[in-house]
């Protein structure tokens, strides 16, 4: 999508601190980080949140969430644990409409989240 900044990342237009590429997904930290380590994993594909994933996109969050586990193990996080979570919408408080998982490590976090 022409007005996506994700797309935008994606296509070399933005630039972004990545940490991980394939063919089909991105992994790259977030501009404005809420913990040590805070890393958008993304698919390359615009899909708008994950309220709009579908059948055919199964494939590819299953390789999404490999990803993430490899960006754990590579930023360190994995030993000590760390938080995979993806917005949806307004009450969500979802703000870029490029379906991503937030990877929060590197600090004790707190839940239940506001
Ligand atoms: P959301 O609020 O949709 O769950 O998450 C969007 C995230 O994208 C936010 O944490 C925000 O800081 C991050 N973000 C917004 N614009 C950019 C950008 O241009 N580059 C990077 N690396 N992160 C961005």
């Amino acid at each position: 999508m022409s007005d996506c900044i994700f797309c935008k990342i994606v296509q070399g237009e933005l630039p972004a601190d990545k940490v991980a590429e394939t063919d089909d997904l991105l992994a790259f930290r977030d501009i404005r980080p809420q913990a040590p380590v805070h890393v958008l994993i993304i698919p390359k594909k615009h899909i708008p949140s994950a309220h709009a994933v579908t059948e055919e996109d199964a494939p590819l969050i299953g390789r999404l969430h490999r990803l993430a586990q490899q960006v754990a193990e590579q930023t360190g996080v994995a030993a000590t644990g760390y938080r995979l979570v993806t917005n949806v919408g307004t009450h969500g408080q979802q703000t870029v409409h490029h379906l991503h998982y937030h990877l929060l490590g590197g600090r004790q976090l707190t839940w239940p989240p506001g």
